[in-house]
């Protein structure tokens, strides 16, 4: 058990309907007997674990009524930290959850860092270091998908998937070093062909979870898209249809959509962040031109871009600008305003962009929308996300482990080709094993425990 109580507001600190102050640690009950006046007279610290208590929050300086509350009385080890913990529900205003905090902490706790009940999880063992991360994962999803991704990871998914890896490392390193070690004992056979069997096994396991990020990004960020097209061409209208309420400005004088807009939503089932721009174009206007800037930001850092351009009229020389701003992407060409006219053809926008898929839309009518979702669908390979028995790996950190991880494998199977001795590979399979740990929080420093902690909110 970590040595101090630690308190905090867990809710946010703006007025609502109902605040948190939250306690955690050894004097948790007592600090809370202190400050509290059941409606029954009875102490907190007799009461039962998981029982919800109500009466007054007192300063007892002063003899004055702060707030009437509900108390929570958890005891540990059935809790978040595994310590006692008080929950304190007050009325949501800033002055009141501030004074209530401010007695807990006059009256034995200490101010709570970032993360710090979180990080009390994991050091207390409640949690892995992968399940405590789903903790900040879930609070900042963007998606329905990330959310499911991030409580399949916070129940340990992840956890299990590295462990099962782990122990394969660790029944292959005992073997090597127990053929080293007693070389009389006839130790199963530990022929090259036998290890390099069971290395690749591992090493499918780990490239299996590397692979899995791809869309494990996805799931977290989605597909980062840009539409753009000179203005007027119906970017905005495309936005709001797709999002299917009015959000974004939609006016019919040029340049009006002026800044960068952006938004989630789903595409049959696949989370996009849509990212609307300015209608790039050559400007005279200065805010217009912060505008087109951004836009050409924008198409650089886009996973995928939809290039607008209103097929009732003819290609200008501003939609060749954009074509040729965009051609190194993946694109997809939208062919607008097809109920007005046709004038321009996907002949037309072939001899631009050579093998670029082009839609004929008509915004406004909902026509070639369903094309549309269909299209980034193939074109992400993306079949139906399926979170159930699939692990995705969502978290860059977790990649960069299983990458090195992935590294000293082969160096093993390099170590074996090569004729190299028995005592080399266990050196580079105990890396591996250390790498994979890195996710799970087996092996970490310090350091990196508080770094990531740091990431976390107040109170959580
Ligand atoms: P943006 O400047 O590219 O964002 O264009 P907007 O979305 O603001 O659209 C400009 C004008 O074109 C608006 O009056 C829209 O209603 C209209 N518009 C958008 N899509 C279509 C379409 O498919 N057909 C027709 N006829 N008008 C459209």
């Amino acid at each position: 058990m970590l040595d101090h109580t630690i308190a905090a507001i867990s809710t946010s600190l703006s007025a609502s309907g109902i605040g948190i102050i939250r306690i955690s640690g050894d004097e948790a009950i007592a600090i809370a007997d202190r400050l509290f006046v059941s409606h029954k007279k009875k102490q907190l610290k007799d009461q039962k674990t998981h029982t919800l208590h109500y009466g007054n929050i007192i300063d007892p300086k002063q003899d004055e009524i702060v707030d009437e509350v509900l108390v929570s009385v958890m005891k540990g080890p059935g809790t978040y930290t595994k310590e006692d913990i008080i929950e304190i529900n007050c009325h949501g205003g800033v002055i009141v959850m501030q004074r209530i905090l401010h007695l807990v902490l006059t009256h034995g706790a200490t101010l709570a860092e970032p993360g710090e009940f979180t990080k009390r999880a994991f050091l207390n063992g409640r949690l892995d270091l992968s399940g405590a991360e789903a903790v900040i994962d879930i609070i900042n999803a963007k998606t329905h998908l990330a959310l499911k991704s991030s409580v399949h990871q916070l129940k340990g998914a992840v956890y299990y998937h590295i462990e099962e890896v782990r122990r394969e490392i660790l029944e292959l390193i005992a073997h090597i070093e127990a053929s080293i070690d007693y070389p009389e004992y006839d130790i199963d056979e530990l022929s090259d062909d036998h290890v390099m069997g069971r290395l690749h096994a591992i090493e499918q396991g780990i490239r299996k979870m590397i692979q899995s990020s791809e869309v494990g990004k996805i799931i977290r960020e989605g597909i980062k898209t840009a539409i753009v097209g000179k203005p007027n061409v119906g970017k905005s209208s495309l936005m709001n249809a797709l999002l299917k309420e009015d959000r974004a400005i939609v006016t019919d004088i040029a340049g009006t959509t002026r800044d960068v807009l952006e938004e989630y939503m789903n595409i049959l089932g696949i989370p996009i962040r849509i990212i609307d721009t300015a209608g790039i174009r050559q400007t005279e206007d200065v805010v217009e031109k912060i505008g087109v800037s951004k836009s050409k930001a924008v198409v650089e850092e886009a996973d995928l871009v939809i290039m607008m351009l209103d097929a009732s009229g003819e290609i200008t020389g501003e939609d060749r600008y954009i074509c040729d701003l965009v051609k190194d992407k993946k694109v997809i060409v939208l062919l607008n305003k097809i109920d007005l006219s046709m004038e321009i053809t996907e002949e037309d926008i072939r001899l631009l962009m050579p093998n670029v898929t082009v839609i004929p839309t008509s915004i406004i009518d909902y026509r070639g929308l369903e094309q549309l979702e269909k299209v980034i669908k193939d074109m992400f390979m993306l079949g139906d996300i399926v979170m159930d028995n699939e692990l995705y790996i969502t978290n860059v950190r977790h990649k960069v482990s299983l990458e090195e991880a992935l590294k000293s494998v082969e160096a093993v199977k390099d170590s074996i080709q090569q004729g190299m001795p028995e005592d080399c590979w266990s050196i580079d399979l105990k890396s591996t094993y250390e790498h994979l740990g890195e996710i799970t929080g087996d092996h970490v420093g310090e350091d990196l425990i508080n770094q990531i902690f740091s990431q976390f909110c107040l109170g959580k």
